[in-house]
């Protein structure tokens, strides 16, 4: 039996090829597992914890099977090269597969649904008079069938079994209904940088360092400035659009992930979907102009020159216009009276020149109360004895 098992074609899954071999000879997927592990076992249509056994019953090298006819070199595209190790290690090694069903949920979570391009699956069965479950067109971000130029369509039949057989069914025997309405530049991109993922040799790259370095050749931030979160987010949903249709959770339509996957700072290892989305943003960015550094609120500090240049004029006027009519006045009330007591309070480092006349109002007759829970900078602090409370109140 062994023998006449069928061998994946070129983006097949190990496990569509175990189906086929199942209608063939009319046995149940549990019954060939029994006769290829030693045990009853439906396994879910995207795992590959199996590989071992029958990459050996089909004569073939595993790390084969598993780089081109599993999703493993999808979900472990960023690891770092020691966790590639122990992962591979869990899967081909002697070592039990103790873990793996994390690895394998990084991706079905994503792809819940077995997924086929209809011109594929016709063109294989006037070919060889059946279809096959593609490796790609499983890749959560993975939308449309790039050969064919449309949507793939998605079928009620899930990539996870559970305590179910895998049903033997293949694309060619089921309706057309596309998992997404249309296709944006966006969908486009993601399905192009998800099947990069998935044929790089070598692992990519997914530090918070090497997206900044992208960032910064692209033109969206400039050398080490932090990035503002809310700009970022912003950016993202410009050019994505509505992520409902794509596959993400729920709780990640609002890409609070995003972020985090730019701070430099060590994180948990996102999966291999997000960095597909940030890298299809990417790779759409362009130069449309748009700056992601981070920018204190508040004017520029151009305009910051002038405007402190303004309000120390308008204040020495103040000053000297209530000295030459007798009249004390307090700090917080000239500021008030001249419109800069909000910008200066929250900002009095930058506005040196405004500063320095308000100085000139200190007297302990001319000050003003400060304001409940407001800290008085240096320049304002008491020198002289405290003033007794009434006579502060009755200022
Ligand atoms: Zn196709």
């Amino acid at each position: 039996m062994k023998y006449l098992l069928q061998r994946p074609h070129s983006d097949e899954l190990t496990t569509s090829a175990l189906l086929r071999t199942c209608r063939r000879f009319q046995i149940r997927i549990s019954s060939l597992m029994k006769t290829l592990l030693g045990r009853k076992w439906s396994p879910g249509l995207l795992q590959f914890s199996y590989v071992p056994a029958v990459a050996q019953a089909m004569l073939l090298n595993p790390e084969d099977v598993l780089r081109f006819h599993s999703v493993f070199s999808y979900c472990t595209a960023f690891f770092s090269a020691e966790q590639l190790e122990r992962t591979k290690l869990a899967v081909i090694g002697l070592r039990s597969s103790v873990g793996l069903g994390a690895v394998v949920q990084s991706v079905t979570q994503y792809t819940p649904y077995r997924r086929f391009c209809p011109d594929c699956a016709r063109e294989e069965f006037l070919r060889t008079g059946e279809s096959f479950w593609h490796l790609s067109h499983h890749l959560p971000g993975v939308l449309m069938c790039i050969p064919h130029g449309r949507l793939l369509s998605e079928t009620d039949l899930a990539t996870a079994t559970g305590t179910l057989a895998l049903i033997d069914a293949l694309p060619h025997e089921l309706p057309h209904a596309p998992s997404l309405r249309r296709t944006t530049p966006f969908t486009r991109a993601l399905t192009e940088q998800s099947l990069l993922i998935i044929q790089s040799e070598s692992p990519l790259d997914g530090s918070a360092s090497n997206y900044r370095l992208r960032f910064a050749e692209s033109g969206l931030i400039s050398g080490a400035r932090p990035i503002s979160e809310s700009r970022l987010i912003r950016w993202a949903q410009d050019r994505a659009g509505n992520l409902e249709n794509i596959g993400l959770s729920a709780k990640d339509l609002d890409w609070w992930w995003l972020p985090l996957m730019i701070r430099p700072r060590p994180a948990a290892v996102a999966p291999a979907f997000k960095h597909a989305i940030l890298r299809a943003l990417l790779a759409l960015s362009g130069s449309d102009g748009s700056k992601l550094d981070y920018i204190p609120s508040g004017p520029p500090p151009s305009d910051l020159r002038e405007r402190d240049h303004a309000f120390a004029v308008a204040l020495r006027d103040l000053r000297l216009g209530s000295s030459q009519a007798g009249r004390e006045i307090g700090v917080q009330g000239a500021l008030q009276t001249i419109g800069a007591w909000n910008s200066f309070r929250h900002m009095r480092s930058r506005y040196p020149e405004l500063a320095d006349e308000a100085r000139l109002l200190r007297s302990p007759s001319a000050r003003g109360k400060p304001v409940a829970g407001a800290t008085l900078h240096p320049h304002f602090k008491r020198s002289g004895p405290r003033k007794p409370k009434i006579a502060a109140a009755a200022n």
